[in-house]
């Protein structure tokens, strides 16, 4: 359990983690956690003392350390308005209960599973036929996108007919050596990520991906044998 004295001793290293956006909010940019894969990421204090550590949500540990609160009990939940999961602005911030977490959740449309029924999965899958996109089909159901994924690929609700819906089989691509390189060269010269995608024709989330190293690292080809990239 992390104390607020506790909390108060290691501040310094807290807010050296933390980047001021331009839209107000305030980012993570140390350690980061989801606890479900289709969730999205919470940023992660981690506190050592007398070679134990703790770890505490960042959103948490900011709002304690901006009210001098101790929030012992988990069922204090810390919401955030500006729904980023990584901001830990204060001003960001408000204690709600479960109860509230879920009614600002189902708000925002984040409910974790907001009931489906034929009917509604009839209209799902005339939006993707119409070509609609997951994100848009997501936000008019309240469902996450990774649902409506699964119920284009078949693998939910596939007994639901639809008349010009086929089950997906498009697979991801796999991005080739060229690819990478120019991708990894146009983020080293600080070209914004969503140019770097329209260059090269990826999505977003791929070239997110590469810039944080997730995905595509030079490290991880060095240790298979394979040939670096050569552009860190
Ligand atoms: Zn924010």
């Amino acid at each position: 359990m992390v104390t607020l004295k506790l909390l108060k001793e290691k501040e310094h290293l807290f807010w050296s983690r933390v980047k001021k956006s331009d839209g107000g909010c305030w980012l993570w940019t140390g350690q980061s956690k989801r606890s479900y894969p289709h969730k999205p990421a919470y940023g992660q204090f981690t506190v050592c003392l007398k070679g134990k550590s703790f770890i505490l949500r960042s959103h948490r540990a900011s709002y304690m350390l901006h009210h001098n609160v101790e929030l012992t009990n988990s069922k204090q939940f810390i919401c955030h308005h500006c729904d980023v999961t990584m901001c830990v602005n204060p001003d960001h911030l408000f204690l709600g209960t479960n109860e509230d977490n879920m009614k600002d959740m189902a708000k925002k449309g984040r409910a974790c599973c907001p009931k489906l029924d034929v009917e509604k999965v009839v209209r799902i899958k005339k939006m993707l036929a119409e070509k609609k996109s997951h994100r848009e089909i997501a936000r008019v159901f309240g469902v996450s996108r990774v649902m409506v994924c699964r119920i284009n690929r078949g693998r939910v609700w596939a007994h639901v007919k639809c008349n010009g819906w086929e089950p997906s089989t498009r697979k991801g691509r796999r991005l080739t050596k060229d690819e990478v390189s120019e991708i990894k060269r146009l983020l080293k010269n600080g070209t914004p990520r969503k140019q770097v995608a329209s260059n090269v024709n990826v999505s977003l989330s791929v070239v997110n991906r590469i810039a944080i190293g997730r995905t595509h690292r030079e490290e991880a080809r060095q240790k298979k044998g394979i040939e670096p990239y050569g552009i860190l």
